[in-house]
């Protein structure tokens, strides 16, 4: 067993420049989980039938195209996923699943939990494709911010950001304690390795490190497979801020979810000199990111969702960052040959 604090694959899916969209995995067990759904084909089939939930910041194009890929990847799956969005996103979910025909073959059991965060309230319907998707009933519970999942390992929490539109953020928060190492796994998954979950359950619960435990068909000491395939980890929080003005209103709650982050991936669709701009459209521009990675003391700041009008000189928003706050970073692709001169509208 060994100490760690950075046990996931993150992935931003489409650098700094695409649409946003960030996936975090533990190799080593069953929780894939992806803040926006827009473009996600860099992810694949096989990751996207993973998934266990979705959390959509709000439903502009760019962070919804992809839905329509998460539901094919995992119609035939026979799971529960979880999906989590700002109001209307039952009926925006609903109307994109109720846009296809399907076969209704058996096998097609995928069952989708669409939940809405508001302001002290969760709705929740379930879609059911066995049901052949019928009109969901809405339920409604109280709710008291910020957390809107959790699981044994790892908690997600929400806030409301000032966009055009109804738009949260998020954080990721892995609990402390002891954890699957996945570099030790070597590809082995909870689902394939049932052991691992029996064996992680037994240690958390403070069981005798003489318990056998069945691993392949043999016997194994508890204590063993402590040594050999897990760790302690200290927990991390992840923030994932996009399409909101740094404003008033939010910052108490935006500083709340991103305190003391090791990442923090921000929102930053303009350079300051178009502040007007980013006030208007209800965007960042990388000094505020800065500013904002500075108030919530964040280990490292990853600036996401810039402007297509930045197109080749994209660095000088994160020359612009860096001269308020040092660690900061962008995923840039290599400078196309012949560069657009169109400019996409913000969303
Ligand atoms: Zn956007
Ligand atoms: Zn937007």
């Amino acid at each position: 067993m060994r100490t760690s604090r950075k046990i996931s694959e993150i992935r931003l899916l489409n650098g700094s420049t695409g649409d946003p969209g960030l996936y975090i995995d533990h190799p080593g067990r069953d929780d894939a989980i992806l803040f926006d759904a827009g473009e996600n084909a860099t992810l694949g089939m096989e990751r996207l039938a993973d998934l266990e939930a979705v959390f959509i910041t709000h439903h502009h194009v760019d962070h919804f195209i992809g839905f329509d890929r998460i539901v094919r990847a995992n119609l035939d799956r026979d799971k529960t996923l979880q999906v989590y969005g700002p109001e209307g996103t039952i009926a925006k979910v609903y109307g994109k699943i109720k846009s296809y025909e399907y076969p209704f073959f058996p096998f097609q059991k995928i069952v989708i939990d669409v939940h809405e965060v508001h302001a002290t309230q969760l709705r929740t319907a379930r879609l059911e494709c066995t049901r052949r998707f019928p009109r969901p009933k809405v339920q409604e519970v109280d709710w008291n911010p910020p957390v809107i999942y959790e699981t044994d390992d790892l908690k997600v929490e929400a806030a409301h950001v000032d966009h055009t539109v109804p738009c949260l953020a998020f954080a990721w928060v892995e609990k402390p304690g002891i954890a699957p190492d996945p570099s030790r796994l070597k590809g082995r998954s909870p689902s394939r390795s049932p052991w691992i979950n029996e064996a992680l359950g037994r240690l958390r619960a403070g069981a005798p490190l003489e318990t056998p435990v069945v691993v392949d068909g043999q016997a194994r000491l508890l204590g063993e497979l402590r040594d050999q395939y897990f760790m302690e980890t200290e927990g991390s929080r992840i923030a994932y801020v996009t399409d909101t003005a740094w404003s008033e209103s939010v910052r108490p709650a935006l500083l709340r979810l991103a305190g003391g982050a090791n990442r923090l991936y921000c929102d930053s669709f303009y350079a300051q000199e178009q502040i007007q701009q980013a006030d208007k459209h209800h965007h960042m521009t990388a000094t505020q990111a800065a500013e904002f990675a500075l108030a919530a003391n964040v280990e490292e700041l990853i600036l996401i969702h810039f402007s297509t009008r930045y197109a080749g000189r994209f660095d000088a928003l994160v020359d612009e960052a860096r001269a308020r706050f040092p660690r900061v970073s962008a995923e840039i692709p290599p400078a196309p040959q012949k560069k657009s001169t169109r400019t996409a509208n913000p969303s």
